[in-house]
């Protein structure tokens, strides 16, 4: 974790009425250590260490994998570059509040997702009742849920509303792509879910493209698709694929046209003051000490006798021996650390987006402009951002108080190097000059900010991403490295991750022993 000197933003805090300047930090990985990769393996002396299955990477992925290894028996050591586990499900926290530094929230999952059903009911987010399954009501996101700020008002939800019977008309008929896309099968995990001709065409163009050639171009539809696609992809309808883009809906929630919810409401996320982080605390519980943080695996050989990965340790060079290695990192760090890897490695290509995310801790809400109140999701529509999350929003307390707003930035990959270089300074300048517009006494309330940079965050589902043979090469490696991240499905959310890290541990456990 990177907790430098805070930095005081004087000539911002100069600028407002603000008692005392702002203490801004960096939080979270630090880049440093994954770009020991970029640089030749030291070949020196190495402390010599052993286990029987070897994960490397505790994100999502990595957790599930090796909490199933571990029930099954075997002998499990999770090693991780960060100084906690999570990877972008990480919790963190500004002063005594707790806060997301990556993911915030999981739908809740349907009937085909029993395994996740099963976690959640193990972890008392959810019950099951006669065999019918519910969420914890104190876990599923309290009213009100979205707003919009659409340059004069705070509006209720993030789709801008139909504004003649021409517009509602194209919504109805994205509301009836959503379902024709469920008939074809659309659903999570996504390696799970059907192949044909149809999502073969959907996979070959942008998503943007496929709504000009269904005549989709209503302005404020065409604005809440793109950002929900960078919502979830990190990359806007423009660069996504059709697939994706119907994807999001139709494996999910659906898509209902104003005035039509009442017919199927749509469920409520899940979601935590630490958000998915959370999840994480509690899958990475029954590993204990088993979670070796602050190692970065730097090469992995296949040896006659095991396998070999050589890391960076606090104290130093560590070669660990195993039997069989889960490789829980994204594929572009497996590429770069696996010695003779099988050619579908090799072959695959996936474009990555960049991330910040802000965590501001206020001493109260700030004023807002006229409309719907405070909720837990807040977009300003004509922002680059995609808005804030109120990390205390599900707190029952009436009684304004201090809170975090974690503020979500997917960046094009073009601005990846600035949030390398750029000092934490000019990032929080940026991230308060996006604010500060729509909340213009923010800076009398906002006492510490911290930044976290996620520089390759998560692959992009471009068109032909999704389709890469290689990448069911990869889930079915059969030999002593198995491969469990969100990056097999070209794309990064929970259910994708959790059962990427299932799926790695169930070829291991089924294997004959060797
Ligand atoms: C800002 C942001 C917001 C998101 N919001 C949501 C959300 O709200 N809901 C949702 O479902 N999904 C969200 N996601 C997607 C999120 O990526 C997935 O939910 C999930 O956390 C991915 O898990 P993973 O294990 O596949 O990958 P990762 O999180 O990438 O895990 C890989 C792990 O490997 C470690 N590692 C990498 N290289 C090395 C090395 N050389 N040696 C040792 N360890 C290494 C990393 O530190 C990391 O811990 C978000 C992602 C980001 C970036």
């Amino acid at each position: 974790m990177i907790a430098r000197r805070p930095l005081l933003l004087a000539g911002l805090a100069a600028c407002s009425r603000r008692a005392a300047p702002l203490d801004v930090q960096w939080l979270g990985p630090d880049p440093a250590r994954g770009h020991r990769l970029r640089e030749a393996v030291p070949s020196g002396p190495a402390a010599q260490r052993r286990t029987d299955v070897l994960v490397l990477g505790a994100g999502v992925a990595g957790l599930s994998a090796a909490r199933a290894l571990q029930a099954a028996g075997r002998k499990v050591t999770v090693l991780e570059l960060d100084d906690a586990p999570g990877g972008n499900s990480r919790a963190g926290q500004v002063g005594d509040l707790p806060c997301p530094l990556g993911a915030h929230y999981l739908p809740q999952p349907g009937a085909h997702l029993p395994e996740l059903q099963d976690l959640l009911v193990e972890f008392g987010a959810a019950s099951r009742r006669f065999g019918r399954w519910q969420a914890h009501e104190a876990f599923t996101v309290h009213s009100p849920a979205e707003r919009r700020f659409d340059g004069a008002r705070w509006q209720p939800g993030l789709l801008p509303a139909a504004a003649d019977a021409k517009a509602l008309a194209q919504h109805r008929l994205f509301a009836q792509a959503v379902s024709s896309a469920q008939g074809l099968g659309f659903s999570l995990p996504s390696y799970r879910a059907p192949w044909s001709a149809a999502h073969q065409a959907l996979e070959t163009q942008t998503f943007s493209r496929w709504l000009d050639a269904q005549g989709l171009t209503e302005p404020g539809l065409r604005w809440y698709l793109d950002y929900c696609c960078r919502d979830d992809y990190g990359a806007g309808s423009h660069s996504v694929s059709a697939w994706a883009g119907l994807h999001y809906f139709a494996s999910r929630h659906g898509f209902h046209a104003p005035g039509e919810e009442e017919d199927a409401p749509a469920l409520p996320p899940l979601t935590w003051p630490q958000g998915n982080g959370w999840l994480v605390q509690r899958l990475a519980a029954p590993l204990g000490e088993r979670i070796l943080a602050g190692r970065v695996g730097l090469q992995l050989d296949e040896e006659r006798e095991g396998l070999r990965l050589r890391c960076w340790g606090p104290e130093g060079l560590e070669d660990w021996q195993a039997q069989h290695v889960v490789l829980a990192v994204p594929l572009f760090v497996a590429q770069r650390l696996w010695r003779n890897p099988p050619s579908a490695l090799g072959q695959v290509k996936l474009q990555r987006a960049p991330w910040l995310v802000a965590n501001l801790r206020l001493d109260g809400p700030p004023l807002s402009r006229v409309g719907a109140p405070l909720a837990w999701d807040n977009v300003i529509q004509a922002s680059p951002t995609l808005g804030y999350v109120n990390a205390q929003h599900q707190g029952l307390d009436p009684r304004p108080g201090p809170q975090v707003w974690t503020l979500y930035w997917a960046l094009p990959p073009q601005e990846r190097a600035r949030l390398q270089s750029a000092p934490a300074a000019e990032w929080a300048t940026r991230v308060l000059g996006t604010l500060t517009p729509t909340h213009p006494d923010l800076l009398e309330h906002v006492q510490q900010m911290r930044l976290t940079r996620w520089g390759h965050a998560m692959a992009v589902p471009t068109p032909g991403a999704k389709s890469q043979p290689a990448l069911t090469a990869l889930r079915n490696l059969r030999g002593r490295v198995s491969i469990a991240h969100a990056d097999l499905a070209a794309y990064s959310v929970f259910e994708e991750a959790y059962y990427a890290g299932l799926n790695a541990a169930g070829s291991l456990i089924r294997a004959p022993a060797r």
